[in-house]
């Protein structure tokens, strides 16, 4: 199957065939749809499947409708468990929406806050960010989720794994309690499992 049979618009399409993309991989091609449909995600996909694709393509479909050039407001918040992913996730973001009007920030501990929130000020549609910066930022008010839609745990796993469980609570408390959610993780474990019942509404199972 194309990419172009998955319901994402040129400018996405056409950045992914620049980059050598033919078709879709498997995680792809059963996300992007469901995504698209707006349906919670329960995914167990490892790294190398092309799982990051799988939530950013239909997450750039999604905002990529008007709002966002009024409005720079955090749209979607991509959590993930290390400053590595959370750059590697943020430089997919910029390759994916390279032809869209479209910003992304990755925030993670260990560096400068003033440099972050300065961008966050400037405007950012995409957060993809580390849990304990990012409950930093929210306590210090320097960035509001009253526009989110969508809210993604990447690697929930090993976010499990660090001990990320109470960050992660508190941050999913304080977001509108209506969004979308899509969780990935390596495996489905009994605790991620736990985790998606606190935080996800009747999410859909999509193994590869
Ligand atoms: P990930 O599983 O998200 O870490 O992706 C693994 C690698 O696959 C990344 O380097 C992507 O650039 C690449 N990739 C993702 N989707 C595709 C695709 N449909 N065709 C070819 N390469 C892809």
């Amino acid at each position: 199957m194309p990419f172009s049979k998955l319901g994402l618009r040129k400018p996405i399409t056409q950045a992914v065939s620049e980059l050598g993309y033919n078709s879709p991989t498997p995680i792809q091609e059963k996300a992007i749809p469901a995504v698209l449909a707006g349906k919670n995600i329960l995914a167990a996909a490892q790294t190398g499947t092309g799982k990051t694709a799988s939530f950013v393509l239909p997450i750039l479909e999604q905002l990529s409708d008007g709002k966002t050039i009024r409005k720079k407001r955090v749209r979607a918040l991509i959590l993930t468990p290390t400053r590595e992913l959370a750059l590697q996730v943020q430089e997919n973001i910029d390759l994916y929406a390279k032809h869209l009007p479209l910003t992304s920030l990755a925030m993670y501990g260990g560096t400068r806050i003033d440099a972050q929130k300065q961008k966050l000020i400037d405007g950012v549609d995409i957060l993809v960010a580390t849990p304990g910066r990012l409950l930093d930022m929210m306590f210090q008010r320097a960035v509001h989720f009253d526009e989110l839609e969508t809210l993604v745990l990447d690697e929930a796993d090993r976010m499990l794994d660090m001990g990320f469980i109470d960050d992660i609570n508190k941050i999913i408390e304080r977001l509108p309690s209506e969004r979308q959610n899509l969780l990935f993780s390596a495996t489905l474990s009994k605790q991620v499992r736990f985790l998606a019942k606190t935080a996800i509404d009747n999410p859909i199972e999509i193994s590869v």
